[in-house]
């Protein structure tokens, strides 16, 4: 019998509480950075979970001490049972979240209110029309914007994720900033990550530093005001004197925040991950569909996790392709 006390602990004592769930591997866009440019070659639908498995399976990781939940893909709203899935997830009592492209947010507000789902983080990458369009491979900036903008009407607690990459969208890190002025919203700068066939290297990364430096030449040293840090922070907060909103940083390449780390991810197709630099997964799904007590496959998992970043302790063995080039893209994965 599996000790239910700590199952999702690892050995760095670390508790994994919040369970990053991938609905779909299909997305409405085509984010450079995250899907290759020839698509991904898609798990056959008879592999991927079901509603009713999406919810014994996060069953067990409630019951074992998960008290978040985060649906994501893909794109979590292209799923035609979408609807179906949050109504039993919401039995669950755990705090439910969503990252969505926003494109086709504006169908499901009702269902967000009606099943508690209130913190939503959206995706967008640029201000500008025709960037967007260039990173997306989509024209739908329009829609994307302004359901953002919808959510905020609502009173969601919306978050902003925007993958900086040097050359393409660092000349707007100042536009973002002035879009919290009047916005209740948390934008969060994100550096780009390695993954399969997304052209990573780290000439591309917008540093920390760059960020800052940036901000404060605009702004001045005394508007920036840092903001304490949550328990298990992925991003350093700051806000502008005066602004509604806020910006943040999250720096998971160069500056990662695994020691508070207390993620865990179940992709699509029912495998679980322990880390996102990981490249190794294990398949929860059939055991499950064979009957087996999953727990102790859970179990191994957790115990096999590195203190850093998958085992890449250092940014030389990050740089080397032949660490993460097996590592599935992030529409595969789950971001
Ligand atoms: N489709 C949804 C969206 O775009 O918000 C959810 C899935 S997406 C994979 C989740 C998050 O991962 C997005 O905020 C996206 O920007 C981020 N992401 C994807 N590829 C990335 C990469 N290579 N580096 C950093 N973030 C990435
Ligand atoms: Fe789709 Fe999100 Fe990936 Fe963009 S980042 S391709 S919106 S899953």
């Amino acid at each position: 019998m599996t000790n239910s006390q700590h199952i999702l602990t690892d050995d760095f004592g670390r508790k994994h509480s919040y369970l990053r769930i991938s609905l779909t591997e299909k997305c409405n866009l085509r984010c450079t950075y995250c899907m290759p440019e020839n698509g991904v070659p898609l798990t056959p639908r008879s592999d991927l979970m079901n509603a009713d498995e999406i919810f014994k399976i996060a069953s067990v990781f409630v019951k074992h001490g998960v008290n978040k939940i985060r649906l994501t893909g893909g794109e979590p709203l292209v799923r035609k049972d979408f609807s179906e899935i949050l109504k039993q997830l919401a039995t669950l009592h755990v705090k439910l979240s969503i990252t969505t492209n926003a494109v086709i947010v504006d169908r499901f507000i009702d269902d967000f209110k009606r099943y508690g789902l209130n913190d939503i983080n959206v995706s967008l990458d640029s201000l500008q029309a025709d960037k967007f369009q260039y990173i997306t491979r989509r024209n739908q900036f329009k829609e994307a914007y302004n359901n953002i903008i919808l959510l905020m009407e609502h009173g969601f607690h919306v978050k902003m994720n925007i993958v900086l990459i040097k050359g393409f969208n660092d000349d707007e890190i100042i536009d973002f900033i002035n879009f919290t002025k009047h916005l209740p919203i948390a934008i969060r700068f994100i550096e780009f990550m390695p993954f399969d066939g997304n052209n990573w290297n780290k000439d591309k990364l917008v540093t920390q530093a760059d960020i800052l430096q940036q901000t404060v030449a605009h702004f001045g040293d005394d508007h920036l005001i840092p903001i304490k840090n949550e328990a298990n922070f992925t991003a350093r907060n700051y806000r502008i004197k005066g602004f509604k909103g806020t910006f943040g940083i999250i720096s998971s390449v160069s500056n990662p925040f695994c020691d508070s780390c207390n993620r865990i991810r179940l992709t699509a197709n029912g495998n679980i991950k322990n880390c996102l630099f990981s490249n190794t997964e294990t398949n929860l799904l059939r055991a499950f569909r064979e009957g087996d007590n999953i727990e102790p496959l859970i179990s191994s998992l957790i115990k096999k996790k590195h203190a850093v970043r998958a085992g890449m302790t250092d940014f030389e063995t990050l740089n080397n392709p032949d660490f993460h080039n097996n590592n599935r893209s992030m529409i595969t994965i789950g971001g």
